[in-house]
């Protein structure tokens, strides 16, 4: 059943093409995030359903309401953005008592529930305080209860944690899936960053060029990327270009490796150029080949440490390949010299796109 319907939705600035046949739908109480690269159209997507662009064609529907002709104020969506847009002059319960007061809720029994909903973030007792009182992570808590004060039909998060360092960042991602839970609010995030996509969605749409190029579950998305597009900015992935040379057996044709075996499909015809994805830590690094497995020659050129593991970058002929190896392998290679790289064809998935 679905909550939230995107129609056909276009957007154009002059002869500029913003958003190109938009179609989406989320369920009651679903995580959905954008994740795209800059200039994607994924804030111009949240911008139309917030009523603050308007469409050039298509339409936006909320439990089967289209939403055309409604004001932003008029369509009881919540809405967080990276610079937090708190009133500096009213106390952080007044700043959530806000859309409250706007829907004529007494003050008395408005700030009672502005309270509750700062206790919900985890900020009881800092009510009384003003927003520059507050730190980054606390005002982004405060612009989170506002949008939620007022039990919004929908919440939409451009960016919320985009100001905030790495572990405060974290941390909000899981308040804010907790929270989104706990009310069951159906919510769409915009992000650029993968990993936050991966962490908190139940499904993320990839938008490349103002269109949607694959919606699908986080682990599908990396699993089993429709589009070389995706397998490239999801995760790390060896990409390699191949053609088919017998679908029955299984076989590619590529520069530098020769037949490679690729994992089952039904995408594959003979004489088509496909893209072959090896995720790196389908990957073993060797001093020598390892029977069983198909094995290349690398001469490794960089290594990153992560310390728990590390990505070995080199190269087979021509052709950029990374490993993942668990930080304890990594001594056995040094930069410059060669190794074996090896895989099995089960880790080999073929992308047609
Ligand atoms: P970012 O991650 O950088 O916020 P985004 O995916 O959210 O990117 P949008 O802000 O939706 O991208 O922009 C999509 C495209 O539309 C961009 O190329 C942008 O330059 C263009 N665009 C947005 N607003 C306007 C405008 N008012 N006039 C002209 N072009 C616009």
């Amino acid at each position: 059943m679905s909550y939230l319907d995107l129609k056909g939705i276009n957007k154009s600035y002059g002869q500029f093409v913003a958003l190109n046949d938009v179609n989406l739908s989320a369920a009651k109480g679903e995580f959905v995030t954008f994740l795209g690269p800059s200039g994607s159209g994924k804030t111009t997507t949240l911008m139309i359903i917030a009523g603050f662009e308007k469409a050039t064609t298509g339409s936006v529907e909320i439990d089967g309401r289209p939403l055309q002709g409604l004001a932003p104020h008029e369509r009881n969506i919540g809405i967080v953005f990276q610079n937090y847009g708190l009133f500096p002059h009213k106390t952080a319960a007044e700043n959530v008592y806000f859309p409250l007061q706007m829907r004529s809720v007494k003050r008395a029994a408005g700030l009672k529930r502005a309270e509750e909903m700062l206790e919900l973030v985890g900020l009881r007792d800092f009510g009384h305080r003003y927003p520059k009182e507050l730190s980054g992570g606390q005002q982004q808590r405060v612009a989170l209860a506002r949008a939620l004060v007022f039990e919004p039909s929908l919440l939409l998060l451009d960016e919320p944690l985009g100001a905030l360092d790495k572990n405060l960042r974290e941390q909000m991602q899981i308040e804010i899936k907790r929270i989104q839970r706990a009310l069951g609010v159906t919510t769409i995030f915009v992000t650029h960053d993968q990993t936050e996509a991966m962490s908190m969605s139940d499904r993320i749409v990839v938008f490349e060029g103002g269109r949607i190029n694959q919606v699908a579950a986080p682990l599908d998305l990396y699993h089993k990327p429709e589009t070389r597009f995706v397998a490239g900015f999801i995760g790390e992935s060896n990409l390699i270009e191949a053609v088919v040379t017998d679908p029955v057996a299984r076989t590619a044709s590529a520069a530098h490796l020769g037949e490679v075996e690729y994992a089952p499909t039904d995408k594959a015809k003979k004489g088509q150029g496909v893209t072959l994805m090896i995720r790196p830590e389908h990957m073993r690094l060797s001093r020598n080949p390892i029977e069983g497995r198909r094995n290349a020659q690398m001469k490794v050129e960089t290594i990153v440490n992560y310390g728990d593991n590390a990505l070995v970058i080199g190269k087979v002929g021509d052709l950029t390949m990374r490993v993942r190896v668990l930080g304890a392998d990594v001594v056995i290679i040094k930069e410059n010299q060669d190794c074996c790289i090896s895989w099995t064809p089960d880790a080999v998935y073929l992308i047609a796109k």
